[in-house]
């Protein structure tokens, strides 16, 4: 490692590496330090019993020519690259209920996704077709989503709450549910999630749905010869512990191995709460400190990764999002001891473009930091081994049962396709991530108060910028942009963008 860098990049998840590499294009030289064994961040993946697993990428968007992940991924040089797995064009995602057996799809292709709702709701299609024509008009209004330099939204847009707005398009309770069934993207709150979180988020997918072939650490991979190529270095096992100021600007990081890098632009892509608290709370204004200190964390989560015994367990090609029931799709998070869990998530790995069997699948459902208390003291990694104990262990076996009998109220007979299973829970978010209480995207977002939780990419320091899930949006498409946003502020936005549609055409 040099003494210095241009750019210092403390976090190597996706908004740090595609900072990274727009930054190492442009001619910088570019240093990413991460702190864990893989780089990657939420894109990690893992293997047991030689099976692929998924931490944090089970399907992503927008990936066909023309649209907008296709575009930035191009621009990053990775698109032709990816080995990606196309769900099924009739039904990418399935909601469902425990209380009725039919099975509601969300198609790709807005007309498409209109035609296939419509044979469960034949009164609805217009209603179907207005709620289509509201999430395209939303997402119409954000010029960086459309790859856009110019154009501002108006800011009524923000305060739109998504289940008032979906709720106003029907009468009909079961298929307000339905359309709002896929709100575990973004750990949906009634009274608080916007309703253009919803839309950029659910028109990427009706746009198309992919899945990564054995992973999304292949993002990663691809990612890191793009910036090894444009001259960028990366190491890991590098924590950083903080950012040494003087006179409003950050002039290097220190290492938890004691080593130190400076550096002329600094970008953390860790949680903010964590970089404020790194970087000094006396070199903010309080009530910048204090607001992003109180903010809410998104709820975190809890699941399972089940490696089946050959050739018996059906690959299925859409995810599905399952509920007890209808009236539970706005609720799924306030939960007890008993009614837990009251919806899932559940997905599986793809291994190639044609297969009958499944390796693996993975089952995630929301659980509060609060349950894992007891054991908040421990902390564990490949890199920094510790058992967490035998109570923890207990722990997990117990909701691994219930979850599991769950399960199987909708896939009768799964427990004998099982060879083994594994876990994750809201400590291993904290401790791989890094995240405040383990959540799984950042802050949550209040359409009552959009501004509370606008966090800018550029700090009062005036070298350290902010990037990653928790400013702007979460998930592979926000947080793509949300780079592009933060190394804006270094290089010029219209002069960004500029080049990215150049190298789309
Ligand atoms: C359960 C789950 C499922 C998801 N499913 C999907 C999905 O299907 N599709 C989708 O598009 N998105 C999904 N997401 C969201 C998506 O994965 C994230 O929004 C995105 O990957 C976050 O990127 P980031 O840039 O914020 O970095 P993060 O992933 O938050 O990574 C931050 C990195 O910083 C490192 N770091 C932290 N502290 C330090 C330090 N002190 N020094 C050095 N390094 C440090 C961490 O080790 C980590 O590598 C999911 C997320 C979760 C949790």
């Amino acid at each position: 490692m040099k003494e210095h860098y241009d750019v210092v990049i403390v976090g190597s998840g996706l908004g740090g590496l595609v900072s990274s590499i727009i930054l190492a294009k442009e001619g910088y030289s570019v240093c990413v330090l991460e702190k864990n064994n893989q780089y990657g961040g939420n894109l990690q993946t893992f293997v047991r019993d030689k099976t692929i697993f998924d931490t944090g990428i089970h399907y992503i968007g927008g990936l066909d020519e023309g649209q907008n992940l296709h575009q930035y991924f191009k621009y990053l040089g990775i698109i032709d690259k990816l080995n990606l797995k196309k769900l099924d064009e009739n039904a990418f995602d399935i909601i469902s209920f425990e209380d009725d057996k039919t099975e509601y799809p969300h198609a790709q292709g807005y007309e498409n996704f209109v035609q296939q709702l419509k044979k469960y709701f034949p009164e609805e299609e217009k209603n179907i077709s207005d709620y289509c024509e509201k999430l395209k008009a939303i997402c119409d209004s954000f010029p960086l989503y459309n790859l856009e330099s110019e154009g501002k939204y108006d800011s009524e847009i923000l305060t739109l709450n998504a289940k008032e707005t979906i709720d106003s398009f029907t009468e009909n309770e079961k298929l307000k549910a339905v359309l709002a069934g896929s709100n575990f993207l973004y750990a949906g709150i009634p009274d608080k999630s916007p309703f253009y979180v919803h839309a950029l988020i659910v028109n990427s997918y009706i746009q198309s749905s992919w899945r990564c072939i054995n992973g999304g650490s292949q993002i990663t991979k691809q990612l890191l010869k793009q910036l090894k190529k444009y001259g960028g270095e990366f190491y890991k096992h590098k924590e950083v512990t903080r950012f040494e100021v003087e006179n409003h600007k950050v002039n290097s990081v220190k290492m938890k191995d004691g080593t130190q890098v400076s550096g002329t632009f600094f970008i953390s892509n860790i949680e903010p709460k964590t970089t404020l608290k790194m970087a000094g709370e006396a070199n903010f204004r309080k009530p910048f400190f204090n607001r992003i200190q109180s903010l809410e964390g998104v709820l975190s989560a809890f699941s399972l990764y089940l490696v089946f015994k050959p050739e018996t367990f059906k690959y299925i090609n859409h995810n599905y999002y399952h509920f007890k029931n209808s009236s539970e799709v706005w609720s799924a998070h306030e939960y007890d001891e008993n009614s837990w869990p009251k919806m899932y998530m559940a997905s599986m790995n793809a291994s190639k473009e044609d297969e009958i069997w499944a390796d693996g699948m993975t089952f995630i459902t929301y659980m509060k930091f609060d349950d894992v208390l007891p054991w908040t003291n421990t902390f564990n990694t490949t890199v920094e081994k510790n058992d967490r104990s035998e109570s923890y262990e207990e722990f997990k076996a117990r909701k691994t049962a219930k979850f599991l009998d769950e399960i199987e109220i909708k896939f009768p007979g799964i427990r004998e396709c099982i060879k083994s299973i594994h876990t994750s829970s809201p400590l291993s978010y904290r401790d791989y991530i890094g995240g405040d209480n383990g959540n799984m995207y950042g802050y949550v977002k209040d359409s009552n108060n959009p501004l509370k939780t606008l966090i800018p990419s550029k700090t009062k320091l005036e070298n350290l910028y902010l990037t990653g899930q928790s400013i702007n949006m979460h998930g592979v498409l926000g947080v793509t942009i949300g780079a592009v946003v933060t190394c804006s502020e270094i290089v010029g936005k219209e002069y960004l963008i500029n080049k990215i549609n150049q190298t789309a055409e």
